[in-house]
């Protein structure tokens, strides 16, 4: 099977540029100006942006979380991915307390046989070390193909690790090669804050907001930040949501540490005042860290345009509204953590941050593809389009309009986070190495076509074909 796709304005983090892009089989194997070459397909892009697949770094599906699971698995999950321009994403596998990293892969793998619609890989959330057992079994991950390990500074008596864990897992990463992500708030101080308030009857959703205050996140990012160059590891800091956590990451970058971060696409929309929506309407955006207060929009916007912030992810963590987020209607911490977000990244991003002048057509490339392909051990053959990568490429039509819904999207949960935003920009064509994923409005692969990706080590290129060749 080969694919021409004719005179598209290609952009990669770095260039842009009118020009023909050639497939043959999975890769990209020739780029020019008006190639003379015959194709099984031809896709016409003129007045269309061509585009490396986005990759998103922070999903979980088919997930248990709060004593439920998440609504989308990764068949459901991966399907929106698709239609929102998507076409790599990296998975958690959360270690079960007591379990080993082995017995956790083989239940993870086990959760996307036969359902995979996008390219996938896995980072390690670890719970649980053991000297003379997982300790040890930690090194041995990057044969697996898993060179990122998430440890969560808070959940506590749940997901949380002590720093002693935490401290143990960057020593081995550093030895390693491995990136270490933390999910960085105070969660002993957390759960202090929520008790107390639920004592007082404080039950409303708004109270998730009101018990994790933005210090929380500071001081948690911070302390990774310090003990990450005791250690001499790598770190990336998940969903970044408000100033005092950028401040200790911009400082740490301008010191030129081996220090990372991201935020998602909710942080830049949905502001507290969400929360105190009536009718428990506020639970739909309870997910964590939670949505801040919102003059944290513009530091974050400045975060990705001035690279303090080097990703923009979904941390897509889906559930139905009515059904699972209810549990917790007399209880906020008993609604569970998490909102869908997959399909609308690309969209969203182009929208606001592309189209409203924020950052340039490059910059959200870099940010949705190429950064989280570097970081992650997926570049070059990933997160651009060259000859020998993989031929992961959205047609991207930017003049057509759309209104985002819960009634359109491929999420199988009940609401949106953005319910009723207009956007202008639509992924037209997805190709996952080189095949057809997505076109005129429908999935036309068949799920099974994803791959389970080894991922390179941290600072490691995963070679292309051309590169092995
Ligand atoms: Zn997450």
């Amino acid at each position: 099977m080969s694919v021409l796709i004719k005179g598209g304005r290609v952009v990669t983090a770095a260039d842009d540029y009118v020009g023909d892009v050639y497939v043959e089989g999975e890769r990209v194997s020739l780029i020019g100006e008006s190639l003379d070459v015959q194709a099984d397909k031809v896709i016409d892009a003129a007045g269309k942006y061509v585009l490396p697949g986005g990759i998103d770094p922070h999903t979980h599906l088919d997930m248990p979380f709060g004593g439920t699971v998440t609504i989308d698995d990764v068949e459901s999950g991966q399907t929106s991915a698709a239609f929102g321009g998507t076409t790599c994403h990296v998975d958690f596998i959360i270690q079960p307390k007591g379990q080993t990293f082995a017995a956790a892969l083989d239940e993870w793998k086990a959760k996307a046989n036969g359902k995979q619609v996008i390219d996938m890989g896995y980072h390690m959330a670890v719970t649980d070390l053991k000297e003379g057992g997982t300790l040890e079994e930690l090194a041995s991950l990057p044969d697996e193909g898993i060179t990122s390990y998430k440890l969560f500074m808070a959940y506590k008596g749940a997901l949380m690790v002590d720093d002693e864990t935490l401290f143990r897992t960057m020593q081995v990463a550093a030895d390693t090669g491995t990136l270490v992500m933390v999910h960085a708030e105070n969660g002993d101080a957390i759960d202090v804050l929520v008790k107390a308030a639920l004592a007082e009857g404080k039950t409303e959703p708004r109270y998730h907001a009101l018990t994790r205050p933005p210090e929380t996140e500071g001081e948690a990012t911070n302390r990774a930040i310090q003990l990450s160059r005791v250690a001499g590891s790598a770190l990336y800091v998940v969903h970044v949501s408000c100033r005092e956590s950028v401040e200790p990451i911009a400082i740490a970058r301008e010191k030129g540490w081996n220090v990372h971060g991201e935020t998602c696409t909710q942080y830049f929309f949905v502001d507290y005042s969400f929360l105190e929506r009536p009718d428990f309407e506020g639970g739909k955006y309870v997910y964590t860290p939670p949505p801040r207060a919102k003059e944290n929009q513009d530091v974050l916007w400045n975060a990705v345009r001035t690279d303090v912030l080097s990703v923009v992810s979904t941390d897509h963590c889906a559930f139905l509204w009515d059904g699972q987020k209810t549990i917790g209607r007399d209880d906020f911490s008993k609604i569970p953590n998490g909102a869908p977000g997959l399909e609308n990244r690309l969209q969203m991003i182009h929208e606001f941050g592309v189209r409203a002048g924020r950052i340039s057509l490059n910059r959200m490339v870099e940010l949705l593809s190429t950064n989280p392909a570097k970081l992650f051990g997926l570049y070059p053959r990933k997160g651009t389009i060259a000859v020998g990568s993989d031929a992961d490429i959205v047609v991207f039509d930017p003049e057509k309009k759309v209104t985002i819904s819960a009634s359109t999207h491929h999420s199988k949960s009940d609401y949106n986070l953005f319910e009723g935003t207009e956007v202008t920009g639509v992924p037209e064509v997805v190709l996952l190495r080189g095949h057809v994923l997505v076109e005129d409005g429908e999935l036309v692969a068949s799920p099974g076509i994803g791959q389970y990706v080894r991922r390179a080590k941290f600072g490691e290129e995963l070679k292309t074909a051309a590169a092995v060749a």
